[in-house]
Order: structure tokens, then C-alpha cells, then sequence
């Protein structure tokens, strides 16, 4: 039989008030009530949306792996409400570490760190080094620091399928799996957090994101290495670097990057083919061109990398909903604002 679905509690706290209302207190305390007893949590960051429950509670963080049919070879990042409970979980805490931490929490970037034996080996997929994060949304900090509970929390969505940047799109994917949806709105960046490997020399950029390398340099005083896009390996590999497998964050509907999205676009439309067409060049005569057709739905896109990645996952998910035979993106600049787009857009296309 079906569960239930899960309560969506709208979550607001306006700007110029220091402490939130008490509906929204309530919420929260809903919430701490449901992962004390074992539960599993939607939170709003500043990201993604994330799946969440008691890191240090080994029976809870199983229910998101089985939640989420994520492998167990994928550790899972814990969401920390400052760098003094990011510290008490990890084994020591590298000069690098803490230059981030220092500077750009609360915010979109994870370290991986040596872990403390406290942390249970479901969280680090039995690896010895744990990634860490202080989300910048203040909802989910109340959350962390009214609980006192470190939150294990992966994108709240079915594994390698797109990652949910408002609560329907959680709803969506995990509706008969969640205990509970804390609704704070759409996510300001919209991608997944930069994750940088501590642990070595110089440090590694895992995962691009939010914040980029020149960033990272700069405050670090030092170079950064870059895990390449390319060198992730195929899903049915071993994960080499933990979760990075080829094909993440993907729609149901195939998706392509395209050098020359116009010839693509009109050659599948000659085959009869239902198009998306993500452009960032709306005004392209070639666009208006081909924009008339039944067949195709134009998707203007931002051509400043923030405000794409803000509306990415959410444009996915909406043509997902309309049953089209692909969905064709125009090729990103190849520029380091860009990076982390090229990444999960390549991801997003890779087949299988
Ligand atoms: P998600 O929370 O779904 O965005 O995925 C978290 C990602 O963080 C994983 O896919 C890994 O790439 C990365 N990650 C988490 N823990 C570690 C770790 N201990 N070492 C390296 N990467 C990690
Ligand atoms: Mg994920």
C-alpha cells in the first residue's frame, strides 16, 4: 500500500525580523520531533534541496540511502550549523579547512576532512575522511542548532535523477519516502555545492559549484587542483572520486549539448521529433526561425552563469513534464564561471 505523502510546511522568515515567526518555529520543531524518532526530512538550502536526518544515527542515514536507491559507495555530506560542531566531526582540521570554512560559511562549499570516530561509516561509504558544510540558509541553521543533530543530507531526489530546487520537485521524486517537507521557497543558487578535498596537497576540487577556483585560490593563498569533468568514471566503475559518476543529475527526457543547437534542432524536427531547446541566444534569427514549429518548445535561458544556474534544474524539471524526445541545450561559454554548469550539464547528457 502506498504511504501517505508527506506534510509540506511553508517556512518563512522575513528579512528584517531577527527571530523567525512561531509557525515557522513550530515547523521546525515538527521536524527535530520526526528525526529524533528516526524520520527523514526535506530542508531547504541554499542549493538543493536536501534529504536529511541525525548523521550520528547510523539506522536513520540507511533510510536515505534506501530512500534514495543511492549506492552505499556514495558518502553523504553533513549539513553543520557552524565551524565548531564542523570540527567536533572531524579527525583533525587542516589549515585549508579552515581558510574555507573562515571565509565562506555559511555557504555553497563542502570540505572533506579526516573523520572523527564518532561519525558512523554509512555517512563516509566506509571511507575515513567526512565532507562538511554550513548551509547559508538561516532556516536550516535553526534547525541544526535548535536540534543540536548534524544533518546527513543528500539532494532530497531519487538517485542520479535531477536535483529538486523547490518542494514540488521533492514531492515529485521522493513524495511516498519523505516524513515531512520543510517548503522554504525556491534555492538562490540552484546547484549543488563545491566540494574541495582537504586532505591533500595542494587541495582538490571534487565537485565544482558556487563558489570557483579563483575563489578558492584566493583565500587559500595557494593553488587548487581540479578533479577534470572527463575523468569521472562510467556508473557501472568503482567511484573514484566517491559519487562522481558519469551520469548525475539527469531528466528522464534525453538531453544534449549542442556546438550548433540550430542544425540539431532542425534536423530533429524533420524527423518528426517533440524538441526542448534550451538557448542562451533567444534572439538568434535561426532561433526565431525554427520557433513557429509544433514540435518545439524554446526555452530562453540567462546568459550570466548565476541566474542559469539558479533556473536550470527547475527548466528540467518542467520539461520532463511534457513528453518531448530531447532536450537540446546550447553549448556554455568555456569559461570558469561557467564550469560548474559544463559539469552537471555533461552529466545531465551523459547516456546510460
Ligand atoms: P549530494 O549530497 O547528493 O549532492 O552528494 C554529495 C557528494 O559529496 C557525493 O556525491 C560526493 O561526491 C561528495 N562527498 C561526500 N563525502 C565525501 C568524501 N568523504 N570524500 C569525497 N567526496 C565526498
Ligand atoms: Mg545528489
Amino acid at each position: 500500500m502506498p504511504r501517505r505523502l508527506p506534510d509540506i510546511l511553508p517556512i518563512e522568515w522575513p528579512e528584517n525580523a531577527p527571530a523567525p515567526p512561531s509557525a515557522t518555529d513550530a515547523a521546525i520543531d515538527r521536524a527535530i520531533a520526526l528525526i529524533r524518532s528516526g524520520g527523514l526530512v526535506a530542508i531547504p538550502t541554499e542549493t538543493v534541496y536536501g534529504l536529511a536526518t541525525d548523521a550520528l544515527d547510523s539506522e536513520s542515514v540507511d533510510r536515505i540511502f534506501r530512500a534514495k536507491g543511492r549506492p552505499a559507495t556514495n558518502p553523504l555530506i553533513v549539513h553543520v550549523a557552524d565551524q565548531a560542531m564542523a570540527r567536533s566531526l572531524a579527525a583533525n582540521w587542516p589549515p585549508t579547512a579552515e581558510a574555507i570554512a573562515s571565509h565562506f560559511w555559511p555557504g555553497p562549499v563542502t570540505v572533506v576532512v579526516p573523520k572523527h570516530r564518532d561519525v558512523p561509516d554509512i555517512v563516509t561509504a566506509g571511507g575515513s575522511t567526512v565532507a562538511l558544510r554550513c548551509p547559508a540558509h538561516r532556516l536550516t541553521r535553526r534547525l541544526i542548532e535548535r536540534s543540536g543533530y548534524p544533518l546527513a543530507a543528500p539532494s532530497a531526489n531519487r538517485s542520479e535523477a535531477l536535483s529538486p530546487t523547490r518542494a514540488a520537485h521533492v514531492l515529485e521524486s521522493l513524495g511516498d519516502r519523505v516524513d515531512l517537507i520543510l517548503d522554504g521557497g525556491p534555492c538562490p543558487h540552484g546547484i549543488e555545492s563545491t566540494v574541495v578535498d582537504c586532505t591533500t596537497s595542494p587541495p582538490r576540487i571534487l565537485r565544482p559549484g558556487p563558489i570557483g577556483r579563483a575563489a578558492l585560490e584566493a583565500v587559500i593563498g595557494g593553488l587548487v587542483a581540479v578533479e577534470s569533468v572527463d575523468s569521472a568514471p562510467a556508473s557501472t566503475e568503482p567511484a573514484r572520486t566517491p559519487g562522481s559518476h558519469a551520469r548525475h543529475y539527469a531528466p528522464r527526457t534525453p538531453l544534449e549539448l549542442a556546438a550548433d543547437a540550430p542544425t540539431q534542432v532542425a534536423e530533429l524536427l524533420r524527423k518528426g521529433k517533440r524538441i526542448g531547446w534550451l538557448t542562451l541566444r533567444p534572439t538568434d534569427p535561426a532561433v526565431r526561425r525554427l520557433a513557429g514549429s509544433h514540435d518545439l518548445v524554446v526555452v530562453p535561458m540567462p546568459d550570466d552563469p548565476t541566474a542559469f544556474a539558479a533556473a536550470i534544474y527547475a527548466t528540467l524539471h518542467a520539461l520532463d513534464q511534457r513528453d518531448l524526445d530531447r532536450i537540446i541545450c546550447d553549448m556554455p561559454p568555456a569559461t570558469e564561471p561557467w564550469h560548474a554548469l559544463h559539469d552537471r550539464l555533461s552529466r545531465a547528457a551523459a547516456s546510460g
